[in-house]
């Protein structure tokens, strides 16, 4: 054992994965791997760092919980802990950036070409031997808006942007705004959906953009659009959802992510034609390369530098 390594607990169903790969990448300190909240409560006393996904804030809260320094997310989002309060303020969070942006946008477009193209209806009249032809829609001149610029949101335009779509984007602050044809700050968010043919979601969940898709902006959102949702599922009021494509059947909604996950089998969005959901892989984590940017933020943290990837307490990402 080094005993200059910080001693990890690492908290993942797929814990042993990243065990190992980290071991292959050279750390030699003390590792203890959890599955379960009782198995991290049981390992976590000693461990400075802490490598894992929705990692219960109840264990930073408990005395056992308070050698824990620094927790590496395997996820772009680290939401649950960022907007805890049980997590003490000395605890740095970090989560990975630059690496879902591409995969994701392949998701988005490929779901706008979907619809834009009615696969759904060729599928339908493929199978039952029907030949419905009809005039093709195209992606070139319609309005994609994108909330949520960063990483992901970047990557989003730049696709959308080669399929000749007009660009829109909603963002915190002003600085992203040369990344599209038309920028909105989060006051304008009616303002923002109402032109819109594709309405994309790929924000943070913060204490300021919890439900921020609400009811108005649901409502706003123009007939025949299609809204698709990469962020979170709080960010989205899912009662006020559910109603409108009730009312609306002419809407479409695709979804990635939920308030609970996985989806509850009672909940009424299984049953809605205008729903497409996906049990939340748009971004997927890849165990060789989160485990590289996580000994690369180790190294950092070793020699006292600044980390990679770190979460402002305050702006909640
Ligand atoms: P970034 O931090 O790079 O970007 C966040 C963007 O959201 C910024 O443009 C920021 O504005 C904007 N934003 C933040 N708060 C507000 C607000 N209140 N109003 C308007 N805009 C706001 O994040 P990423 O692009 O890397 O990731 C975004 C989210 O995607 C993650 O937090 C995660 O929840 C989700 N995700 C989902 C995955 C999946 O599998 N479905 C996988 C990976 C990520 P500004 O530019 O002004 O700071």
């Amino acid at each position: 054992m080094d005993r200059n390594m910080p001693e990890i607990l690492i908290y993942h169903n797929e814990a042993q994965q990243y065990a190992s790969h980290i071991q292959e990448l050279g750390y030699k300190g003390i590792l203890r791997i959890a599955r379960t909240p009782e198995e991290a409560a049981r390992h976590i006393e000693g461990a400075e760092v802490i490598l894992g996904w929705n990692v219960p804030d109840s264990l930073l809260a408990a005395p056992e919980g308070q050698s824990v320094r620094w927790i590496q997310s395997t996820g772009a989002g680290i939401d649950n802990l960022a907007n805890s309060p049980r997590v003490p303020a000395p605890v740095t969070l970090t989560r990975i950036v630059d690496q879902y942006g591409r995969v994701m946008a392949e998701y988005v477009l490929g779901y706008m070409l979907f619809h834009n193209k009615e696969m759904k209806r060729l599928l339908e009249a493929q199978q039952s031997r029907r030949w419905d032809g009809f005039r093709v829609d195209t992606l070139e001149g319609k309005i994609i808006g994108v909330a949520g610029l960063g990483s992901i949101g970047a990557e989003i335009v730049a696709k959308a942007r080669a399929f000749h779509m007009q660009v829109y984007g909603l963002s915190r602050g002003t600085d992203k705004a040369p990344l599209v044809d038309r920028h909105f700050t989060s006051g304008e968010w009616t303002d923002f959906v109402k032109q819109l043919d594709y309405l994309v979601v790929a924000l943070p969940l913060t204490q300021d953009t919890r439900y921020t898709v609400n009811q108005e902006v649901l409502a706003a959102m123009k007939p025949g659009a299609c809204l698709i949702n990469v962020g979170r599922g709080g960010l989205i009021d899912e009662k006020a959802l559910i109603g409108q494509l009730q009312q609306r059947p002419e809407l479409t909604a695709v979804l990635d992510v939920f308030d609970r996950e996985p989806l509850d089998r009672d909940n009424p969005l299984w049953e809605l034609p205008n729903v497409i959901i996906t049990p939340h892989l748009s971004g997927p984590s890849r165990v060789p390369d989160v485990s590289r940017y996580f000994m690369a933020n180790l190294d950092l943290y070793i020699q006292g530098l600044p980390l990679r990837g770190v979460v402002d307490r305050i702006r909640g990402y």
